[in-house]
């Protein structure tokens, strides 16, 4: 069992009145009782004095009536006469004058004469009685006599002689045991002792009367007297004896110690109702003083469970305040500080947890929290979650530095706060995005106003020292049509907003489908490092043809992806993945490493053919590419001049210096340098002299479907012309008639790739292809 500090406080409160009022209380009754005790042994003392003197009396009574009867001159003539008969009327005639119950006369020989019974135990007691008679003269004594106790009292008769003695006796019966008691006010019973008792008269009732004996057995000595029980009551008892003899008739006093502690009991009684309502009123006391010292315990307690439980507001009792100036006082201020210090830290946790610092918008978490609380909402009607990206956002931070990127993003959040005022959240998302949660009754298009904000966005945010003119995108989803969850609409707003920046576009709204592609693009780029290592890359090699010698000198080598189980991939689906992850520089290697491989396995085979590589910007920006190639050739024992490094316009032109240094140096070893998708950068023709280039590479969009004398025609003769002009060889790419065969042989084009020639094959069967195009050459090669 627990209990709780009051239970305890107040348990021992009580236990400890409790004990205090018991000892108290058994003090008071044990001095009452001995008191009562002690009086009560004073009566009996008392009782026996008086019943002595009263029995006393009665034997002077007694001796008196004798010796008057004694000295009676009739009586004496009757004594005299000798006649029996003479002397027991005498005797008679006196007896109800003397008031005995007990008249004889007993002659000097011995013989009686009287009232007197003839028992032998009597006979004894006449013998003693004469003997005595005849020493003492006259005797006063208690004998039993007629089996009763009796006061006698014997007197001699002398004319002048003494020729006998009188004897008196009065019976000690229940009516001299009644007028001993009314004298006393006690029980009084005589009784006369040998082996056992023999009691005579006596005022107890007969049932007490007849426990009597068995009393008298067990009477034992208390501090306080004589204690029997009779009736199942205590009775203390005085023996008194009556008379000299050796065994005389004694008085018993009978005093019931039950009765005489009626009034202790009624004392104690009322001391026990006085206990009663004193432990009460102590307890009513212990009760509140209990209470007062466990209630701030109590409050304190309550109010440490409830910071527990996360509630920090609530004001500790104010009736309980610190002013109690005592020491929960004290610990009841503490406390409080506590809380509120606790209230305030955890106040600055959650708007940590929930809020941008800089701009102290709400953050992603929250943004979360609120569009699923949208949407959980069923009375809303349509809203839109509406992701603003700030633009080159990074650029500005590596260019400008922190402190400006932050002002931007500050100077962004203002003026969020004031065009997107009706908005049920604006929040900053990430370093360089912004969220707006609207949610309108009104029939709006999302992407409308996305725009519209955006417009109101972009005027140029001062600075000290310059303006930066801030460029923004938005992508748009509609709830719940786009997206069920906030996690799915957060990232299809972001998947919207890059398309909408691929399309240059302000606003863009999520495309159904697309967060399908962006997941399997994801999967791409995590399966890509394994294609790699797995070998499930595998390369095919288109021939590209010269046009005036009918001659195939190189052949594009062109990555293909063998996927376990979506099966063949196009790498336009994941060459800019690769780029964009980061995986590009593993994927070169490895097409470079393969491509080398099979240009010195021709090698072996006889036949000599140059292998394009196409690179991606990315590469070029790699310093270590120019050794890492330089490295496989001499692995492979492939002479410098047998590898074309293909590299787009734009590419190129990415980050000009170390794209330069990369392609010079390559060029310098001897490696060809082609431009490839030529003519769909915005380079003008002017910048290609700057170039360190071999070929050029007409984009295969210029050759669909051309015919001669239109503007197409015209710019693709511009170019070759450009191209002759600096001495590089022209190659169209993506020749797939004759038609079109025809009319770039006309404008002078000097090589062609395409399907018309060969599609990309692998490299078992270009090497068939080649056998079957070059017979003439095959002996060469055997
Ligand atoms: P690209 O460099 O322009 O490659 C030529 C693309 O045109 C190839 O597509 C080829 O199959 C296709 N083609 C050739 N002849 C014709 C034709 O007559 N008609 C049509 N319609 N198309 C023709 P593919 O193999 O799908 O490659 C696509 C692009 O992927 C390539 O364009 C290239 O930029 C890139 N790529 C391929 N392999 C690699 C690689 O190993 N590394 C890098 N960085 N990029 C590669
Ligand atoms: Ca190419
Ligand atoms: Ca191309």
């Amino acid at each position: 069992m627990k209990f709780s500090f009051y239970q305890r406080v107040l348990l021992l409160l009580s236990v400890l009145l409790l004990l205090v009022q018991l000892g108290n209380l058994s003090a008071v009754l044990t001095t009452i009782g001995q008191d009562v005790r002690t009086q009560l042994r004073n009566e009996l003392s008392s009782g026996s004095q008086l019943v002595s003197q009263l029995a006393q009396r009665r034997s002077d009574l007694l001796q008196t009536s004798a010796e008057v009867l004694a000295a009676d001159f009739g009586f004496r003539s009757a004594i005299a006469s000798n006649d029996p008969i003479t002397i027991r009327s005498a005797l008679e005639n006196n007896l109800s004058r003397v008031d005995a119950d007990l008249a004889t006369f007993v002659s000097l020989d011995g013989r009686q004469f009287g009232n007197s019974s003839a028992l032998t135990e009597d006979v004894q007691v006449y013998q003693t009685l004469v003997q005595r008679a005849a020493k003492d003269g006259v005797i006063v004594d208690t004998f039993v006599l007629g089996g009763k106790a009796k006061q006698v009292v014997a007197v001699p008769v002398k004319v002048p002689l003494t020729i006998g003695w009188l004897v008196l006796g009065f019976a000690l019966d229940n009516k001299v045991a009644q007028s001993f008691s009314d004298q006393v006010n006690m029980h009084v019973t005589f009784a006369y002792k040998r082996s056992t008792y023999r009691f005579f008269g006596s005022t107890l009732n007969l049932g007490q009367r007849r426990l009597l004996p068995e009393a008298m057995d067990s009477l034992h000595q208390s501090d306080h007297g004589q204690i029997s029980m009779l009736d199942d009551k205590d009775f203390l008892t005085e023996i008194v004896p009556l008379g000299n003899n050796e065994a005389p008739v004694v008085v018993l006093l009978h005093s019931s110690l039950d009765d005489a502690m009626a009034s202790y009991r009624a004392v104690r009684k009322r001391l026990l109702v006085y206990m009663a309502i004193s432990l009460v009123l102590a307890l009513a006391l212990g009760f509140w003083f209990a209470r007062g010292v466990t209630r701030p315990v109590k409050l304190l307690a309550d109010t440490a469970l409830r910071i527990r439980h996360g509630d920090y507001n609530t004001a500790l009792c104010s009736t309980l305040d610190s002013r109690r100036g005592d020491e929960f006082g004290e610990l009841i201020g503490a406390f409080g500080d506590m809380q509120k210090s606790i209230a305030e830290r955890e106040a600055t946790i959650l708007r940590q947890a929930l809020f941008d610092e800089l701009t102290e918008l709400p953050n992603r978490r929250q943004a979360h929290d609120r569009i699923n609380a949208q949407l959980a909402d069923q009375s809303s009607c349509h809203s839109f979650v509406i992701l603003i990206g700030l633009n080159r956002h990074r650029e500005i931070v590596e260019s400008l530095g922190h402190a400006v990127g932050e002002f931007v993003v500050q100077a962004m959040s203002e003026r969020l706060r004031k065009s997107a005022a009706t908005a049920q959240m604006i929040a900053r998302v990430s370093t360089d995005e912004f969220l707006i949660l609207l949610s309108t009754a009104e029939n709006i298009d999302g992407v409308v106003y996305a725009e519209t904000l955006i417009n109101e966005l972009i005027h140029p945010v001062t600075l000290e020292r310059a303006e930066i003119v801030p460029d923004l995108s938005a992508g748009i989803v509609v709830l719940p049509d786009d997206a069920t969850s906030a996690t799915d609409a957060m990232r299809r707003a972001s998947i919207a907003l890059t398309d909408g920046r691929e399309n240059n576009s302000f606003a863009c709204r999520y495309e159904n489908g697309r967060d399908e592609s962006h997941i399997r693009r994801l999967s791409i780029v995590a399966d890509l490092k394994k294609a790699v290592e797995q070998d499930q890359l595998i390369l095919h090699f288109q021939p590209k043809i010269n046009m005036s010698t009918g001659a195939t000198d190189s052949v594009e080598a062109l990555v293909r992806w063998i996927h376990p189980t979506d099966g063949f991939m196009a790498p336009d689906e994941f060459i800019g993945l690769a780029e964009q992850s980061g995986n590009i520089g593993m994927l070169t290697q490895w097409v470079l490493n393969a491509a080398i491989a099979q240009i010195s396995q021709w090698n072996d085979l006889g036949i000599k053919l140059k292998v394009a590589v196409n690179l991606s910007a990315l590469d070029l920006q790699d310093e270590s590419l120019f050794n890492r190639i330089e490295a496989l050739l001499i692995k492979h024992k492939v002479p410098t001049t047998q590898l074309i490094i293909e590299v787009t316009e734009s590419a190129m032109l990415r980050d000009t210096q170390q794209a330069m240094i990369t392609l010079k140096r390559m060029r310098a070893r001897g490696l060809t340098i082609s431009i490839d998708d030529f003519g769909t950068g915005y380079s003008s023709l002017a910048k290609l002299k700057d170039l360190p280039i071999d070929e050029l590479k007409i984009d295969r969009a210029f050759v669909t479907d051309i015919e001669p004398n239109t503007t197409k025609t015209k710019i693709i003769k511009a170019i070759i012309d450009l191209g002759h002009s600096m001495n590089l060889t022209v190659i169209t790419e993506g020749v797939e008639t004759q038609e079109e065969w025809d009319l770039l042989s006309i404008l002078g084009n000097d090589v062609v790739q395409g399907f018309l020639i060969s599609r990309p094959l692998p490299a078992a069967e270009l090497t068939g292809w080649w056998i079957n195009r070059y017979p003439e050459q095959v002996d060469r090669v055997a």
